[in-house]
């Protein structure tokens, strides 16, 4: 009972004292490591919405814009594992109306496969990611959007009616994009659709079957001499359809092709401009370039105090 009674006085005299603070952490320590493990798991989740939220294939990318050009000052790498799995079908329609390729008839090259949709038809992210771009071309690619994937490839779907996403807004695979149409250069319904690597095209038909709407390997392994070549999860080559694409990249290296394709590169890298969009500034777009006002008015003949027109285009390089 003496004992009892003194444990307790030696318990109230600690309780009071500063000393006991470690005790009384060690007595809690159950709860401790229970509100740590909360900790941690929040840590988790927050890193992986950080990741989310970050732009896919940041380590391929030097720069993330809102603007349709080619990518400048990109390293391209002898060979990259394109990841493939994942893909989803950017329409329902199983037709493929046009090949990537020279055409001769218009004397252009087409960069991307052209597929069957009526007007209204819904137009879904072939990959998760980040939308680029967001814009329209009358005499091209009409409503238009651009995606980042993160397994290196950028998507385009061309002449929609209309867009249903915004740019920088992240989106699951097979989720709607927008709504199939007839706009820019088109002459009848279709989802005009482009895969780039590093800016650089590659023929979707090398890497998705449209009539079996699937992939045609797990991966495909970009090349930068343009022999790409497709592979299962194992590694194995995939070897008729590594045929298949010997044939496409035959068909694509004609001179004529060739020419055309080095032309276009060369229009393109001279071209560095912006295209203003609703509440852009100069001073917004010369950050986004990490070029000043001034030489933005400079470049352009213009002054601080100009007005800017929606659509109007500027030189920022
Ligand atoms: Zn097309």
């Amino acid at each position: 009972m003496i004992v009892k009674k003194f444990i307790f006085m030696m318990f109230m005299a600690c309780a009071t004292t500063p000393g006991i603070a470690q005790d009384k952490l060690a007595s809690m320590a159950p709860v401790d490591k229970k509100m740590r493990t909360i900790d941690s798991l929040s840590i988790v989740r927050l890193l992986q919405h950080e990741e989310a939220e970050q732009t896919p294939a940041s380590a391929l990318y030097p720069e993330w814009n809102n603007v349709y050009t080619t990518h400048y000052g990109v390293e391209m790498p002898d060979e990259y594992k394109i990841d493939l799995r994942g893909f989803h079908m950017p329409a329902d329609s199983r037709l493929v109306t046009s090949h990537y390729g020279y055409r001769k008839t218009f004397h252009r090259n087409h960069y991307g496969t052209d597929i069957k949709v009526y007007v209204g038809d819904t137009i879904r992210a072939a990959f998760s990611g980040k939308i680029r771009v967001v814009d329209y071309e009358g005499k091209g690619y009409g409503r238009y959007v651009i995606i980042r994937h993160s397994n290196g490839l950028e998507t385009l779907y061309g002449h929609m009616s209309k867009q249903l996403v915004k740019e920088d807004q992240m989106v699951k695979a097979g989720e709607p994009i927008g709504l199939g149409g007839n706009t820019g250069r088109s002459k009848g319904a279709h989802l005009h659709f482009e895969t780039r690597f590093l800016g650089q095209f590659i023929n979707p038909e090398k890497m998705f079957n449209f009539e079996m709407q699937d992939v045609k390997a797990d991966y495909y392994v970009y090349r930068s001499n343009g022999r790409g070549t497709l592979m299962n999860a194992t590694g194995v080559l995939a070897a008729t359809e590594n045929e298949e694409n010997a044939v496409l990249d035959k068909e694509e290296e004609s001179r004529e092709f060739q020419q055309q394709k080095i032309a276009a590169q060369k229009a393109k890298s001279r071209t560095s401009i912006h295209r203003v969009k609703q509440g852009e500034t100069l001073s917004v777009i010369a950050k986004k370039y990490n070029t000043t006002v001034k030489e933005l008015c400079r470049l352009n003949g213009i002054t601080e105090r100009s007005t800017l027109r929606i659509g109007q285009i500027l030189k920022h390089s």
